[in-house]
């Protein structure tokens, strides 16, 4: 039985520095399910950096630009009460094919947007979320702010020559998105329903608070991040990301009325791990495991819902990013799974829209973006 711990991190104030208004703040990071050394949460706090690092690579100029970019111009400073309202959140739905999400009932994301089919950074849980947290989202092939990095990156960490300005740009040193919104006064947390999250502290790096769930806990992980934010930041903006698992295999949800033993054969870890791992011409399509995924992607539409009512009742501007991790193979080619390079593995669903404010107003360079584009030998835009 997991026995949850806590630890908190004593960190020193960043006075004079603007983000002293944060900085005495207590660090605290809950994990349950402990199992191994990589989850021993002293070492999960010795993986934050320096604080010394922290204040040396804080560009105070930077963060005027940004607060001043999102918030109207208002300039934070120490002392003064944070009025400042653009909440993120970031979630992921893993394992989530772009089909099965088209396929499910999601009349609560459907209120804002439909689904772009975008294409995976990488084929599985730990790279995936690296390239997400380090600010590449799946990339959509349209000319659309926020879906292609080209027209406009939503989020970037470094300051290389690019086409647009991002909307959000942290300052140089930044390690991850967690730590650049803490280096501007966000509130971090996050949850993440895959073991690879307890396994990796990679993935929980730079986040205030942030809890490992067991991997069909989408409500609990709904509960633990609303009362996280009620908590800790009534008046400053926060930066939220929940990983759930309920579209992973073995394709289950809290409301699913019968488990299926023959679709749970196809999608067990014995088969996963002893698959032969060549093409098949003869493949047969699992179709009772996709309608599984359908139901889960379903289901979490219903708690993403959940907590877009919540960034509603809180009444903040807020920027939401919904998208899976990666896709899946439900027996495409005699393939199951993921964690290789399948074109049913790398399309998936991405969805970026605001609440409580209205949309982004597209970058104003689109004629240099245009020029850009119809030069195709023109030269690459910098990467990270
Ligand atoms: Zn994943």
């Amino acid at each position: 039985m997991s026995v949850p711990v806590s630890v908190e991190i004593s960190k020193p104030n960043l006075d004079p520095n603007p983000l002293a208004l944060f900085g005495g703040k207590f660090l605290r990071a809950q994990i349950t399910g402990v199992k191994s050394l990589d989850d021993d949460p002293q070492h999960i706090a010795t993986n934050f950096p320096a604080d010394e690092d922290r204040a040396a690579t804080i560009r105070p100029e930077s963060l005027d630009m940004n607060w001043s970019k999102l918030f109207g111009g208002g300039r934070k400073t120490a002392g003064q009460e944070n009025t400042c309202t653009e909440d993120f959140l970031l979630v992921t739905w893993d394992s989530c094919r772009y089909d099965a999400y088209l396929k499910a009932n999601t009349p609560n994301l459907d209120q804002y947007t439909p689904a772009h089919r975008a294409w995976a950074m990488a084929t599985y849980t730990l790279p995936a979320h690296v390239a997400l947290f380090h600010g590449f989202l799946p990339h959509a092939f349209e000319a659309e702010p926020f879906y292609n990095r080209y027209y406009q990156q939503l989020w970037r960490i470094s300051h290389r020559k690019t086409n647009t300005q991002p909307l959000v740009t942290f300052p140089p040193g930044t390690k991850n998105l967690a730590d650049g919104f803490a280096k501007m006064g966000y509130y971090t947390v996050g949850t993440a329903a895959m073991s690879m999250f307890r396994h990796a502290p990679m993935l929980r790096r730079g986040f205030e608070d942030f809890t490992v769930t067991k991997e069909q806990e989408a409500r609990r992980q709904n509960q633990i991040v609303i009362e996280a934010i009620r908590k800790n930041a009534p008046n400053r903006p926060f930066f939220a990301f929940l990983n759930y698992g309920e579209t992973h295999s073995p394709f289950h949800h809290e409301d699913m009325p019968n488990f299926d033993p023959e679709a749970e054969e196809h999608f067990s870890y014995s088969r996963l791990h002893n698959q032969i791992g060549v093409t098949r011409e003869d493949w047969t399509f699992n179709q009772s495991a996709f309608d599984k995924q359908v139901s889960c992607a379903e289901f979490l539409d219903a708690r993403t819902g959940e907590l877009i009512g919540f960034l509603k009742e809180r009444g903040r501007p807020a920027t939401v990013v919904v998208c899976a991790d990666h896709g899946e193979c439900f027996g495409e080619n005699g393939l199951y799974g993921h964690a290789f390079y399948h074109e049913k593995i790398m399309e998936v669903p991405l969805l970026i829209f605001r609440v409580n404010a209205p949309p982004h107003p597209r970058p104003t360079v689109d004629a240099a973006f245009a020029a850009v584009s119809s030069v195709p030998s023109s030269g690459t835009p910098g990467e990270g």
